[in-house]
């Protein structure tokens, strides 16, 4: 059988029908663009008393309706929007302290056979070069990761036979088995985490994935917009299918993955709708689930090779725009994690720390097999689009330690058995930000006397400081007699032990 035969035949078997059928409610699916529509229509305009009820309610850690969220994204007046961003920061700090969540994205193949308009991955685009890596060339990226001192790690497909269930989870098992020598030969670093971004799967691929130990899985919509979703995804293409995406994390969640992240690639369609979409796809998922979306992801439109669209779209999303969806985002969804990316730049990035995001990347390389090669020039068909921050990890964390922000590399909660429901009452009643906070200090003291600079340590060390000092002062931590088993485990850790968590 011929090469093209059979990646045609696979394709055939993709899409199970009923494991998306069995979740519509009247034949019909969650996204009623209409209701979308009317909401913003009716909503415009709030008053200031109006958007400051809806405010105090994303204080109160409870997750806005439609109308609310339509009104939120509505609102004209900067004065109000600068309450809002105020607001923003001031939930994610109750939910989530003043961490910020660190990872390293690894691209493991670029071989896809969808055609998305936007993706330097599309079938059609002949320039780009295609690669697939093996699981030794695996291995090689996950010990040049870590020895950048990340502990998780996202892996990221392109959709294709040769990528399939088996390869995904060959991969998992290649990453975690990889153990490095810390640089002070103290001891040992590896990935702890692994999250997976990958084409939609059926029920049964989704249970092995989770079998073998990951941590969030992601699937983005890109648009939640049908006729818009329609008009990138080619129709005879796995992708063209807007509901076997649409159901992805539902099957996702009915597999055993209760940890799921959602997504919408701004700039493909109005970012006001989408930003409704996010909230509709939450909500669907606490219907049918009790358990909504642990992370939400916003990545901009970024320029690719062949795709024209990510740099003339009608809808490319600007700077003040980004900052409001984000900031809406918060608001609508206060106890839900926020990841923003490298395709941001860094002045950008700076910038939503400020209103709630909770996950960024940093010394990210997205072309296949580039973090092993030493290499330092982006190259545009070598990869999926272009990064917009290219800085290591010691600069990022650096740079975060002067804001006052402390850099996490906890894998603690999934560890631990705090996901899906567990995770996201302890979230909503703000006591995961607290919980916390003692293993970002132990991974982030790990950091500091592994891999950082001497600046980064400097300026990292008084940030430990403070955290102990406030760690100390907290009731909660008193009575909930956490405190001598952190004491022990930070002195264990200054000792050089490492992977300690509570
Ligand atoms: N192939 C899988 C899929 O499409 O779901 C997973 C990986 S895809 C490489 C990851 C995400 O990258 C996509 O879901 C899309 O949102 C984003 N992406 C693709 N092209 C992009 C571009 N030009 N700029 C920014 N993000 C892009
Ligand atoms: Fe393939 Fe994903 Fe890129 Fe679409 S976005 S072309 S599915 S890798």
């Amino acid at each position: 059988m011929s090469n093209s035969v059979s990646t045609k035949s696979w394709k055939e078997n993709v899409i199970k029908q009923d494991e998306i059928d069995k979740y519509l409610v009247n034949g019909k699916d969650f996204i009623n663009e209409r209701e979308i529509f009317d909401h913003l229509e009716k909503n415009q305009e709030p008053s200031k008393q109006r958007v400051r009820d809806i405010i105090q309610k994303s204080l109160n850690i409870e997750r806005l309706d439609p109308a609310e969220t339509a009104a939120l994204i509505n609102v004209k007046d900067e004065s109000v929007w600068q309450e809002m961003y105020e607001a923003a920061y001031e939930v994610k700090k109750r939910v989530y302290d003043n961490r910020v969540v660190f990872f390293a994205p690894l691209y493991c193949s670029n071989l896809c056979v969808n055609n998305c308009a936007y993706c330097g991955f599309a079938s059609s685009n002949t320039t780009e070069k295609r690669r697939i890596l093996s699981h030794d060339e695996i291995k090689r990226e996950t010990a040049s990761v870590i020895d950048e001192g990340h502990k998780r790690m996202i892996l990221v497909y392109g959709e294709h036979p040769s990528s399939d269930i088996d390869y995904i989870v060959d991969s998992i098992n290649s990453v975690y088995s990889v153990e490095r020598t810390t640089p002070t030969g103290k001891g040992t670093g590896s990935i702890r985490r692994v999250n997976i971004n990958a084409a939609p799967m059926e029920i049964a691929k989704l249970r092995q994935m989770w079998e073998a130990g990951i941590g969030t899985f992601q699937v983005f919509q890109e648009t939640y917009h049908r006729p818009t979703y329609e008009k990138v995804h080619p129709s005879d293409t796995i992708k063209g299918d807007y509901r076997w995406r649409l159901y992805s994390l539902h099957r996702a969640m009915e597999a055993g993955i209760d940890d799921l992240g959602i997504g919408a690639l701004f700039g493909l369609y109005d970012w006001k709708f989408d930003v409704m979409g996010l909230l509709y796809h939450t909500m669907d998922l606490e219907r049918q689930f009790e358990i909504g979306p642990h992370t939400i992801s916003f990545p901009r439109l970024t320029p690719a090779a062949g795709s024209p669209i990510t740099t003339d779209s009608n809808y490319l999303v600007s700077d003040d725009e980004f900052k409001k969806l984000v900031t809406v985002l918060r608001l609508a969804v206060p106890y839900t994690g926020l990841i923003i990316t490298a395709r941001e730049s860094p002045e950008i990035r700076r910038q939503m720390y400020n209103v709630g995001i909770t996950q960024t990347d940093a010394s990210t390389k997205i072309g296949i097999g580039k973090y092993s090669e030493n290499y330092t020039q982006q190259e545009k068909h070598e990869q999926q689009f272009m990064l917009g921050d290219t800085r290591s990890l010691d600069e990022v964390v650096k740079e975060l330690a002067e804001m006052g922000l402390i850099t996490s590399f906890c894998t603690a909660g999934y560890r631990c058995g705090r996901t899906g429901d567990k995770i996201m009452g302890l979230l909503k009643n703000c006591v995961e930000g607290r919980f916390c906070k003692l293993n970002a200090v132990l991974t982030y003291k790990e950091f500091l006397d592994d891999y950082a600079s001497p600046e980064t340590k400097a300026l990292g060390e008084q940030i430990v400081k403070k955290e102990i000092e406030e760690i100390k002062n907290t009731k909660f931590f008193k009575d909930k007699n956490l405190l001598d088993k952190f004491e022990e485990y930070y002195q264990k850790t200054s000792n050089g032990q490492r992977d300690l968590y509570l």
